[in-house]
């Protein structure tokens, strides 16, 4: 039975002093929850301020991006150690933000989520389509490529160590989910392609759906046996909508 897991991802948003206040509403509100997990992924900058709230709690630090090397000549970059000294269980890696923005390749990818599992952190890899691949057919081959290639040689613990998100880019920040059906066949897919490169432990991968999740579409989304939580961006800014999505994510299955 895989555990339905919520990540609000705060991207580029929140000074200390707003993260802090964020991190404190969610706390009091879902902080001792356990029928979920929840994690939250604030900027670098705040990570500090908002682990000391959250450190007693039943909620997880994560980053939202990483470097792959341990240590040394990489101006501006953070490694995994970093993140877990700084009290990270979780990172995010490949979204497609950085992808489309910062030009983070399937290759720096891969080495992102390698270098993250050995130090001990687990990355949520984020995998998805633009329109124009979706509307093209194309689907199917832009996630499995994503997933291949930045999977390639990567080793795991356990099922637990790796967690996907599949983000479809039409609908990230947009107000326009995919439906549970468009979802839950490009989860399935996910599975068969994860129980391949992973020889049979792919049923047991949380896979993540991501794009304009909120309170009210969150019990449809998360309706189909193959979606295991959401990565939630604009809708995880407030507490108590962050909070409501998980309570209703606790009241379904
Ligand atoms: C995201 O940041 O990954 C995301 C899905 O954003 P939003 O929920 O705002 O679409």
């Amino acid at each position: 039975m895989r555990k339905r897991l919520i990540v609000g991802n705060w991207k580029m948003n929140m000074l200390r002093k707003e993260a802090y206040e964020l991190a404190r509403g969610i706390a009091e509100l879902v902080g001792d929850v356990s029928y979920v997990d929840i994690v939250v992924a604030p900027p670098y900058t705040s990570l500090d301020v908002v682990y000391g709230v959250i450190s007693n709690t039943n909620i997880g630090l994560c980053a939202q991006n990483v470097f792959w090397e341990e240590a040394g000549a990489f101006t501006g970059e953070i490694s995994p150690y970093m993140l877990i000294d700084a009290g990270c269980k979780w990172v995010i890696v490949g979204h497609s933000e950085r992808r489309a923005v910062l030009g983070e390749t399937d290759e720096m990818v891969k080495r992102k989520v390698a270098a993250s599992i050995k130090a001990g952190l687990i990355p949520i890899l984020c995998v998805g389509e633009t329109l124009e691949q979706r509307e093209s057919g194309k689907t199917m081959e832009v996630v499995r490529g994503q997933l291949e290639r930045g999977l390639d040689g990567v080793e795991l613990f356990s099922s637990d160590s790796i967690v996907i998100a599949y983000e479809p880019v039409w609908a990230i920040g947009t107000g326009r989910s995919a439906t549970p059906y468009e979802a839950e066949e490009v989860h399935l897919f996910i599975r068969n392609v994860l129980d391949r490169v992973f020889e049979g432990i792919g049923d047991k991968i949380r896979v993540l759906y991501g794009g304009s999740v909120t309170p009210e579409n969150i019990e449809d989304i998360l309706s189909p046996p193959n979606i295991d939580g959401v990565l939630v961006g604009g809708a995880s800014l407030k507490a108590e909508s962050f909070a409501r999505i998980v309570r209703l994510a606790g009241r379904i299955g």
